[in-house]
């Protein structure tokens, strides 16, 4: 017997049919005998629905209210499903988040969860009872009900996990797994059997999305092992079940378990990039403080940084990129800095990508970066900036060669699959 948490998204409980789809994959699990929490998310477009209602009635309102309104979405899937599940005959009881509860900071909108007491839930495992419980909501310090962020049903679920000590978190999505790199660029994309937190970490936050970021984290923290699958997949296919790594799908999982690790793992692009050039800026000490300063006093997030050489000894240009949406705002504030940086002219541009190779093999092999630049040269594509870290190289480069160096690159690290 095995303690399973099972969330499904926003297309898995789409419609009645689709809901009882889900019932059935939990009925699998709790034929074979497991104990099982499900975490819902609310049917797909709901969530977009209720925002749009509540930005029309006011573009600025009380984010408390946003959250009352935005929570309920959940509160119709948890219902259906609980009565599916007791249509065919398996006993389920709904949970709204304040009903646990799930205690979350005060961020509206944004919340943190910080504590989940799950001890009701597993007392009604002994009876038999499967646990439907909403995702994406909480209940803050002043007993207002909270939400976790866009995508957030993900990063409940594992908490949830956590806070039960289930063996194995299972994510249905609507994709059958994490592949080496997008799909739909690269035919010959291979599904992972296995990642490690740290590269998965990597990934979704450079734009793999089928993991909210901050689920990911959790689950490294607390080491919940992540199973991601596909919920259209037959419910009663074979499985290989139990704590252990099933059949389908990608285990997300501690590094040690993985035996026959790839140098590279995957191949990650983000477009939500945009390029800064600061134009001959003096160069002289204090200079990058001076620009820097006031972006990060704007709360503007910096990611690569490049100051090229200067020729005459003078002058010199700075490069840095920021996420599209905030462009504007990093332009407006180097601009109102101009004349303090003393910088001839700013130019800007939206049409470059990051492109990122990720692997934890990285750590003990040498010439992976070397590869990586030598791939983009032989395809004639111009390297804009650079940046690693430990598991991670990123470069960027123009948006039209976007295809042409993801392609180039999972061959030239061994990832084409058939
Ligand atoms: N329903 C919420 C959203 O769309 C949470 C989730 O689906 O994870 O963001
Ligand atoms: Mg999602």
């Amino acid at each position: 017997m095995a303690r399973l948490v099972m969330k499904f998204g926003g297309t898995s409980v789409a419609d009645i049919a689709r809901i009882r789809n889900v019932a059935q994959h939990v009925k699998r699990e709790v034929d074979a005998g497991h104990e099982v929490a499900v975490v819902v998310s609310a049917m797909s477009g709901t969530t977009n629905q209720l925002v749009a209602w509540a930005r029309e009635t006011a573009p600025l309102h009380d984010a408390r209210e946003y959250d009352t309104i935005v929570a309920t979405g959940e509160q119709v899937t948890v219902g259906l499903l609980a009565i599916e599940l007791q249509r065919i005959g398996i006993p389920a009881r709904s949970w709204l988040g304040w009903q646990i509860p799930i205690r979350t900071d005060n961020a509206h909108g944004a919340a943190r969860i910080q504590e989940i007491n799950g001890d009701e839930i597993v007392r009604r495992f002994g009876e038999g009872q499967v646990a439907v419980i909403a995702g994406f909501q909480g209940l803050g310090p002043d007993n207002r009900i909270t939400t976790l962020g866009r995508g957030g049903s993900d990063t409940s679920a594992v908490a949830i996990a956590a806070a039960i000590k289930a063996d194995r978190c299972d994510i249905y999505t609507d994709v059958d797994g994490v592949y080496t790199t997008d799909p739909r660029v690269v035919a010959k994309a291979r599904k992972l059997d296995k990642i490690s937190y740290e590269e998965m970490l990597e990934m979704a936050s450079l734009g793999a999305k089928v993991l909210q970021t901050r689920s990911v984290e959790l689950a490294m923290v607390y080491r919940v092992r992540l199973q991601v699958r596909s919920s259209f997949d037959a419910p009663d296919a074979p499985q290989g079940n139990g704590p252990e790594a099933t059949g389908p799908g990608t285990l997300v999982c501690d590094e040690e378990e993985i035996v026959e690790q790839q140098v590279v793992s995957g191949i990650a692009y983000s477009k939500d990039e945009a390029k800064v050039t600061l134009v001959k800026v003096e160069d002289k000490p204090g200079v990058a403080a001076r620009v820097f300063g006031p972006l990060a006093d704007n709360s503007l997030n910096v990611d690569m940084i490049i100051q090229n050489l200067s020729d005459d000894g003078k002058s010199t240009d700075i490069t840095f990129t920021v996420p599209q949406a905030e462009l504007a705002r990093a332009e407006d504030v180097i601009r109102k800095a101009q004349a303090e940086i003393g910088c001839k002219e700013v130019r800007t541009d939206t049409n470059v990508v990051k492109v990122s190779i990720i692997g934890i093999g990285m750590r003990s092999h040498t010439g992976v970066a070397k590869t990586m630049f030598k791939t983009l040269a032989d395809k004639g594509i111009n390297i804009l900036a650079i940046t690693t870290s430990e598991i991670k190289v990123s470069v960027l480069i123009a948006s039209e060669y976007t295809e042409l160096a993801v392609r180039a690159l999972h061959t030239a690290y061994g990832l084409d699959g058939e």
